[in-house]
């Protein structure tokens, strides 16, 4: 992003309870507890074949600024259901705490 026609990169630091809610995760312990992508719980439990190798897996997709946005749509369209999150929007309850433009 830009500030005063500078290029400014920011950076989030802090514990797992931190870092979900700054993304707007359920919790640590959500089906769908990691920042970063979209795998669930059980998912992580599938040993790889080796460093890097899916045993046929597609990678799990990644999280981003928009599918953050869209699974908190489906979430609050669905009748904001803490139950239900990670039915409907993989464990998403809250917009996240920064709101950014993607566009750098
Ligand atoms: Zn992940």
């Amino acid at each position: 992003m830009t500030w005063r026609n500078r290029k400014v990169r920011l950076l989030l630091y802090g514990d797992c309870e931190f870092i979900c809610k700054s993304y707007g995760i359920l919790g640590c312990n959500a089906l769908y507890a990691c920042p970063y992508c979209e795998g669930s719980y059980s998912e992580w439990q599938v040993p790889l074949k080796g460093p890097g190798e899916l045993d046929g897996r597609d990678p799990f997709p990644v999280r981003s600024l928009q599918s953050l946005a869209d699974d908190y749509a489906r979430y609050t369209a669905d009748g904001s259901a803490k139950p239900r999150a990670k039915l409907v929007s993989k464990s998403i309850v809250r917009e996240p705490h920064f709101q950014l433009n993607q566009k750098m």
